[in-house]
């Protein structure tokens, strides 16, 4: 393909794009093809000569389009959404035009420092506390990931490090040392509470430690408190464990509960200043994060300070196509002591000055996308009112379909409220078990049909349709047609 090619076949791509996302609504939600749909229409090698792109564009519609489920689709309110947005896409265009690999600040100086500029911004539109950002006392600062589960494990590997050196550092640099830390290595244990998503404990699989969980009650909301912390880490010192790292949640994967942070700072302090070893704390806000744009929610950051680190998925409610994922640190270092390789291959003489960043320290990988471009792109583009309207339109959502619901308590329960536009319901029964087979049986039909796509979930055996709708274009009538449906299907079990 030369230029000229390229200008025409891009071009009607982009037509087809918009078409495609102003008709999305009208298409069957969750893809319904078989498994294994799409060999047989594919030939069985691939091609040995050059074929034209407006056959290669063709199978779009016939092959690929069938086996879309519709993300962007106002019926989409399955997991949390991937939201996309025309100025994302737009960067993400010029991030493949300057393809690279971007590792150390020489392989292009403008991706480093964008990357700094614009996440010290989203921490201030966020409300961080300052040790998050570049310029803050504890020289912390915001890198991207690609996803949240790639943060995790980032910074449980930092944790590691982090906690090993300051429970060897009195045995100096030999082997008296070299063994207290394969020792110490055998017992260390990464801890979330049962509702953290399941990324840690995969995050403690691939790290090799064990994992524990805080346990959750409904009477408190299905979030971690500080009680139950601190129950947890008796239990695993009585077994001579070493909890060396904590994930604490702003807004669970199955009902967006927020753990109680004041009360599991304080817990952590109190335990320090007895003697006990410091815990890493990371905040998992995958997709909640994004409400920190409200005012009204950045009061849950103000025990941030005294944690190490946090994440969310601007990919996830914030308008930023996949895959964008921000984390923040408040000290850089535990990052680099942990990740930072020096072959000579790698070194130039700005890594050597150490006066500029090299976010291969700050990741697993080597490589790296220009990912900050889409996310300069869209704070510009909307600006943070605009990111506000748009989340704020997420509640409005979810209280809405919460109002339509506590309006039929003959059919519905209501098993958790509104939260970040995400809420969870059942279907009214005489028992536990009439209860949870009427809400399984409600909650296929509505996805059989294919207007909408809704996830569930099994909290302490009681099984719960989710209904989160942070699609940005969920708009009343959505809501009204979701609740319709579900109503159809709890009138008929
Ligand atoms: N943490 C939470 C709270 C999540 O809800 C999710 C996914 O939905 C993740 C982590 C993992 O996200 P990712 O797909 O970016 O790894």
């Amino acid at each position: 393909m030369d230029t000229t090619e390229f200008r025409t076949a891009a071009k009607a791509a982009i037509d087809e794009i918009a078409d495609y996302h102003d008709k999305v609504s009208s298409r069957r939600v969750v893809s319904d093809v078989q498994p294994g749909y799409l060999r047989p229409l594919l030939p069985p090698s691939a091609p040995l000569d050059p074929e034209p792109f407006e056959a290669i564009r063709a199978d779009i519609q016939d092959k690929i389009m069938p086996g879309i489920t519709h993300w962007s689709s106002p019926g989409f309110m399955a997991f949390f959404p991937a939201s996309s947005s025309y100025p994302a896409a737009i960067a993400e265009m010029y991030s493949n035009a300057f393809s690279g690999a971007h590792f150390n600040w020489i392989c292009s100086p403008a991706v480093t420092e964008l990357e700094t500029i614009v996440l010290d911004w989203l921490a201030q539109a966020l409300g961080l506390p300052e040790c998050f950002t570049s310029a803050g006392s504890t020289r912390g600062g915001g890198v991207l990931h690609g996803s949240a589960s790639e943060a995790i494990l980032t910074v449980m590997v930092a944790a590691r490090d982090k906690y090993i050196a300051a429970r060897t550092a009195h045995l100096g640099d030999g082997e008296e040392r070299e063994e207290e830390t394969w020792r110490l290595r055998s017992k260390l244990v990464a801890v979330g509470s049962a509702g953290a998503h399941s990324s840690t404990k995969k995050a403690a699989q691939v790290l090799g430690v064990r994992f524990a969980t805080v346990p959750i009650r409904e009477e408190d909301g299905l979030a971690m408190t500080g009680d139950a912390l601190a129950r947890t880490l008796d239990e695993l010192a009585a077994r001579g464990l070493e909890p060396f790292y904590l994930t604490t949640t702003m807004g669970t994967t199955d009902v967006c509960a927020v753990d109680d942070f004041p009360g599991i700072a304080d817990v952590l302090g109190a335990r320090a200043a007895a003697g006990s070893a410091e815990l890493f704390v990371h905040v998992d806000a995958a997709y909640a994060g994004s409400a920190l744009l409200l005012p009204e929610n950045q009061h849950m950051a103000a025990a941030w300070s005294r944690f190490h680190s946090f994440n969310f998925n601007p990919h996830k409610w914030m308008l930023t196509t996949f895959d964008c994922s921000a984390t923040f640190v408040r000290s850089r270092a535990d990052l680099v002591a942990a990740l930072s390789i020096n072959p000579p291959y790698l070194r130039n003489q700005f890594s050597d000055s150490a006066l500029v960043t090299d976010y291969r320290d700050w990741q697993i990988p080597l490589g790296r996308r220009f990912r900050s471009l889409k996310l300069w792109f869209v704070l510009r583009s909307y600006g943070i009112r605009g990111l506000q309207a748009h989340i704020r339109n997420g509640v409005a959502m979810g209280e809405k379909l919460e109002g339509r619901l506590a309006s039929r308590k003959d059919l519905f329960v209501l098993f958790t409220r509104a939260r970040f536009g995400l809420l969870s319901l059942r279907v009214a029964g005489r028992d536990e078990d009439e209860v949870n087979a009427r809400t399984e049986t409600v909650y296929e039909a509505v996805n059989a049909a294919g207007k909408f796509y809704l996830t569930s979930t099994v909290v302490g055996g009681k099984f719960a349709i989710r209904v989160c709708l942070g699609v940005p274009s969920v708009r009343e009538e959505h809501v009204q047609g979701v609740f319709e449906a579900l109503v159809t299907q709890a009138e008929r079990v």
